[in-house]
């Protein structure tokens, strides 16, 4: 309706082209709303893309590889439910606080790590799998180096697992095969093995070059050979970070700490994260204050692949969210006071798409109607109706004055004027509080048959830049009726609203 356009113009500055016209009659129904606003009718576009390029923070391009040095993988376990995904994560979190000092928390806090005698180091994501890896894929976030796939011996591939191998072939994620439950004696790791080469995952002992390692998470067998064979194939993947520069990292969980308030995990990317840098991710910031590793420790910086937790948010980010460092605490304000209205803006965008397609349905509505009548002339189609009318007279006055009806008669001075009102009119339509019946519209001065047909319907007669002569006005008065004259839709819009409600009251 006008008021919501109203409303969204006001909002919108770089988006007017959300309004370009289909049709010179949306021009019409748009300058008046402008008029309205006071704005001009501009038709410039800027593209938001170009604005973005300022406002935004942006990852940086690619590192020079004289900088890059080695760094640890990053795992996501995945597999179908009840495999043993979280038994896994379970045992392997423990172990790494067994082989530290005694009597270490396992907190949960979305990532950990383990760091092998030999001084190998694996970060595990300790996400619900699916969810979490489908949400940084979909920002574009590649976090995962290996994914860790959890098959339980005695039931083989199921629907999940599947989804875990797309998931991992799409991404060109590597795959090591952990086959679980293998304490189990109905437990046939052989069979999950051959199940798998249609999935195109070849394990090695069938040529390919995917380890397979057999497992019992539940009794911790053969934990250490997953790791070496995780650590093996991070080899293999030659990973590299870049430790210098602004910081970059990827938020794997998000939380609210009753003690330390906002509090996200996350995995450095790039850059090295220290104590007072400033931070943005998706529509929150942070000056650091406080950095703790996964034991509740606190450390003092976080190079590439660790798991790291920062204090100092404004709000809570969402796991998926990038995290990039930018130069000063102005900047992060205005980095997200701009994500901010470009979120606003895509809202409006929706809006704005929603009211278009309810005006074209009303748009298409008349204009079957027109088409209907389109082959008569005004005088044969006022001749048809008036006959009708004739025929419904008594009937049609009962419903009417029942049903909280309002009856009118729209006049216009141009074709697209009267069906600019047409349209308002139908989504009031859409209301049933209060019904306005349309016995009557047309181009011209308000004439006597406009009248004789209020009289019948004992409706309203509303003309927008037209005329009502002097004997028109003076029947009008002797009859009874009320003629409106407008020459701003929206005013008899406002009219047309005052009367709904007027009509409204008494009969309630
Ligand atoms: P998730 O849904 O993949 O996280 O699976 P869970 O880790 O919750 O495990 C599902 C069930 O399988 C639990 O009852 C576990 O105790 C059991 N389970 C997990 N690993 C093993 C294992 O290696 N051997 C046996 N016998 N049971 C296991």
């Amino acid at each position: 309706d006008i008021d919501h356009v109203y409303e969204a113009l006001m909002n919108t500055a770089l988006d007017i082209d959300l309004l370009e016209p289909e049709s010179p009659l949306d021009d019409v129904w748009i300058k008046e709303v402008l008029k309205k606003s006071g704005m001009k009718y501009k038709r410039t576009q800027v593209k938001q893309d170009k604005v973005r390029e300022n406002k935004d923070a942006v990852r940086r391009p690619e590192a020079d590889p004289a900088f890059l040095i080695p760094r640890w993988p990053v795992v996501t376990i995945m597999g179908h439910v009840d495999h043993g995904k979280t038994t896994l994560l379970d045992k392997l979190r423990k172990t790494q606080v067994a082989a530290m000092e005694a009597g270490g928390i396992t907190q949960h806090i979305g990532a950990f790590l383990v760091s092998l005698p030999s001084g190998e180091k694996i970060t595990f994501l300790d996400t619900p799998g699916h969810a979490a890896f489908s949400a940084m894929r979909a920002r574009g976030a590649h976090l995962t180096d290996i994914i860790i796939l959890v098959v339980a011996a005695e039931d083989g591939i199921m629907k999940q697992t599947v989804e875990s191998i797309q998931h991992a072939q799409n991404a060109q994620v590597p795959i090591i095969l952990a086959i679980n439950k293998c304490d189990k004696p109905e437990a046939d790791p052989e069979r999950v093995k051959k199940e798998l080469l249609t999935y195109d995952v070849v394990c090695e002992e069938y040529g390919g070059d995917i380890q397979a390692v057999h497992i019992s998470a539940l009794k911790g067998d053969n934990l250490m050979a997953l790791v070496e064979a995780t650590v093996a194939l991070a080899e293999i993947l030659e990973l590299r970070g870049d430790p210098t520069g602004l910081v970059e990292a990827i938020v794997v969980e998000s939380r609210t700490d009753k003690g330390k308030g906002p509090v996200t995990t996350a995995i450095i990317k790039r850059g090295t994260l220290r104590k007072g840098a400033v931070l943005v991710a998706g529509k929150s910031w942070a000056k650091v204050r406080l950095l703790f590793d996964e034991n509740g420790k606190t450390i003092n910086d976080a190079c590439p692949s660790m798991p790291v937790e920062i204090i100092g948010w404004k709000d809570l980010p969402s796991a998926g969210d990038e995290i990039l460092e930018v130069e000063s605490e102005q900047r992060a304000r205005e980095v997200v006071d701009w994500r901010k209205y470009a979120e606003e803006q895509e809202k409006l965008k929706e809006d704005s798409k929603v009211i278009g397609t309810k005006r074209k349905e009303h748009q298409d509505s008349h204009r079957r109607v027109r088409e209907k009548l389109g082959s008569l002339t005004w005088k044969e189609r006022e001749f048809i109706k008036y006959q009708e009318i004739k025929k419904q007279n008594i009937r049609h006055k009962e419903k009417t004055e029942d049903l909280n009806t309002l009856p009118i008669i729209i006049k216009g001075d141009v074709d697209g004027s009267v069906e600019a009102i047409l349209n308002i009119i139908d989504t009031y339509d859409a209301t049933d509080e209060c019904k306005l019946d349309l016995i009557h519209f047309g181009v011209g001065d308000i004439n006597e048959n406009d009248i004789n047909l209020a009289e019948t319907f004992n409706g309203v007669v509303y003309g927008f830049s037209v005329n009502a002569s002097k004997v028109i006005q003076q029947l009008a008065v002797k009859k009874g009726v009320r003629i409106k004259l407008h020459n701003i839709i929206y005013r008899l819009v406002e009219d047309l609203q005052e009367e709904l409600s007027g009509k409204l009251t008494p009969s309630m």
